[in-house]
């Protein structure tokens, strides 16, 4: 029992107390193999190490990687300006008095995912990424809610507003949800989005005609700005440390956020942070993207749910008929309830459920 002890403090030095660097050493992968299951699996990753990018290679990326535009919505961008850091300065920090050490990829990514799986969160703030953005002012309204960036906007009282507005095509219109207040439902018709996108080209050229006449007027640019169109175009150049950047990515990524910005996360995760950072951006799709989150209630009703399968030897996926039975009892006297559509929605994903065919 002594030895598992021992061998777990030198396993994860991050919560060990202070020790000696030979202390800290790691034991042989024979020795780890010895120990609980889950530091034998941490040894065996350990095993397959890997050379992390030389900093000339690291450079080579960056530069190849900075000013490129990716293109999101018709007229927008999202670009890396500047990185501090990679996977490595997360590990750095969480193994705060290690240095660079001689360790290799492998134990890098053992570290990460395990301070990602259990949120400490810390070691992430050590890495920071700077990006220059075009996005339209709806989109951005809803951007700047995350308070945690440092943001320099391109300013409309200084210079004239940008000439662009984000347009939408025919085939871009969508309709109301029906059980979202706040989402979109299936996409409208063509022929009444055509109507839509030429009445929508009209007025944005009737806006903007406005806006210049004011400023060919001499009405300063503050003002005239005011009755510009949410779809103006803004740039700014947004500045976030990697924590943050995957909280918001998390969210702005999410089916729940709008397709617009949905867009714009996207954009700024699979093209810049999963080269810059890819074992990092690896961990966060296994571990908040692609990971399902189950609460207590969820919990209980899947206990019951197997435990009356087992009884009755069925298997899944099973019937909406077996989870109401199964369902929490303070769902039960509810026509609607948020939670048990959450909770079902979470039992199909899971395969636990069978998912009607509209
Ligand atoms: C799908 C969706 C729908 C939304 N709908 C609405 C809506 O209808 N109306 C609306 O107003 N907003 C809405 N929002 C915005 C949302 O409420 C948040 O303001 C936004 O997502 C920013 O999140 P955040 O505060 O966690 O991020 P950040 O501001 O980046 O903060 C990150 C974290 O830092 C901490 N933090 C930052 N500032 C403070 C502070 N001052 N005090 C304490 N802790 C702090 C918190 O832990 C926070 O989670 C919506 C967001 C999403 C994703």
């Amino acid at each position: 029992m002594t030895f598992v002890v021992i061998t777990v403090m030198l396993c994860y030095p991050v919560t060990a107390p202070a020790k000696t660097v030979k202390q800290r050493r790691r034991p042989t992968c024979t020795i780890f193999r010895l120990c609980l299951p889950e530091f034998a699996q941490m040894a065996t990753n350990e095993c397959h190490g890997e050379d992390r990018l030389s900093a000339e290679q690291r450079l080579a990326q960056v530069n190849q990687l900075r000013w490129q535009k990716f293109p999101v919505l018709d007229d927008g961008f999202v670009c890396l300006v500047d990185v501090m850091g990679d996977d490595s300065s997360i590990v750095q920090a969480a193994r705060v008095s290690y240095g660079e050490g001689t360790r290799k990829v492998s134990d890098d990514r053992t570290l990460i995912r395990y301070l990602l799986r259990h949120r400490h969160t810390t070691p992430f703030e050590m890495a920071e990424i700077k990006f220059l953005v075009r996005v339209p002012m709806d989109c951005w309204r809803q951007w700047v809610r995350h308070r945690t960036a440092n943001i320099n906007e391109y300013s409309t009282r200084y210079s004239l507003a940008i000439d662009a507005s984000q347009t939408t095509q025919a085939d871009q219109w969508r309709s109301q949800a029906e059980s979202n207040r706040q989402g979109s439902g299936q996409a409208l018709p063509e022929v009444m989005g055509q109507s839509l996108t030429s009445e929508e080209k009209s007025l944005q050229d009737q806006l903007r005609r406005v806006y210049q006449s004011r400023i060919d007027t001499g009405v300063a640019r503050e003002q005239a700005r005011k009755d510009l169109p949410l779809s103006t175009y803004t740039e700014a150049y947004w500045k976030i440390d990697l924590h943050n950047l995957l909280h918001f990515l998390a969210l702005r990524m999410d089916s729940h956020a709008q397709l617009e910005i949905r867009q714009y996360a996207t954009a700024l995760g699979e093209k810049i942070v999963a080269p810059l950072f890819p074992i990092v951006w690896e961990s966060f799709l296994d571990y908040r993207m692609n990971a399902t989150f189950l609460t207590r209630l969820d919990s209980a009703v899947i206990q019951r749910l197997m435990a009356s399968a087992a009884a009755k030897n069925a298997a899944p996926p099973y019937s909406e008929t077996d989870f109401l039975s199964a369902q929490d009892p303070a769902w039960a006297g509810m026509n609607r309830s948020r939670e048990r559509d959450e909770c079902r929605t979470k039992l199909q994903n899971l395969g636990l459920l069978e998912i009607p065919i509209h």
